[in-house]
């Protein structure tokens, strides 16, 4: 069973599933030349692609490519569904860091093909997580460096900031679609700068005032 720790708090959440959301940034969106989308473009990882700080990457054998893309994640504190921009920022019980490991080589083939990505995002060890900082301690989400680093070299250095859709947008465009439940995780999308990871690397995401994740690639 995967948790999510309130840091400061004796609470603790069971994750439930986890909704990502992909094109959320330009810059990342031009570096993979993918169109800006006027819908969002939404898809999940299992509870089970969770590892906690200091975990270790398992690259899945098919693929030859796998990208690390840093990003702010949202803890879901209690049921939400159709919320509105005025309300959804209340469903947020902490904000933590996370790491949307993607297998590009396999979603790019998916992509072509029209088929569904979860063997690209969703598989074991995909989804790297912090503990959360509780939402009341972050002032304003939308101003957040995020800085990705591999093996000590700055891969991607974004803001928040440079959301394309900003977090009670993205609520309220999840919720019309899936009920969100308390331990739920939004992935809020990657700035620019995704690269390939392998064997033996380190990935330190790191998010200003919010956290520092670790893990290491097997
Ligand atoms: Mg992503």
């Amino acid at each position: 069973m995967h948790t999510a720790r309130l840091i400061g708090t004796e609470t603790t959440y069971r994750i439930g599933k986890i909704v990502c959301l992909g094109r959320n940034y330009a810059d990342h969106i031009k570096e993979l030349g993918n169109e800006t989308p006027d819908q969002p473009v939404i898809f999940i990882k299992p509870a089970t692609s969770v590892i906690g700080q200091g975990g270790e990457v398992v690259i899945p054998s098919y693929s030859g490519c796998c990208h690390h893309e840093a990003e702010l994640a949202l803890l879901i504190g209690r049921r939400a569904k159709d919320l509105t921009e005025e309300n959804a920022m209340a469903h947020i019980a902490g904000y933590g860091v996370a790491i949307d490991l993607t297998l590009r080589d396999v979603q790019d083939k998916m992509k072509k093909k029209g088929l569904p990505w979860e063997i690209a995002k969703g598989f074991d060890t995909a989804c790297p997580l912090s503990d959360f900082v509780p939402a009341n301690k972050i002032a304003d989400p939308h101003a957040l460096r995020i800085v990705m680093k591999v093996n000590d070299q700055v891969r991607q250095d974004g803001s928040t900031a440079l959301m394309l859709r900003r977090i009670p947008t993205i609520l309220k465009e999840i919720s019309a679609v899936f009920t969100l439940e308390e331990g739920d995780i939004v992935l809020t999308g990657t700035p620019a700068g995704v690269s390939a990871i392998q064997s033996g690397d380190v990935l330190c995401a790191e998010i200003e005032g919010v956290g520092r994740l670790e893990v290491t690639v097997r």
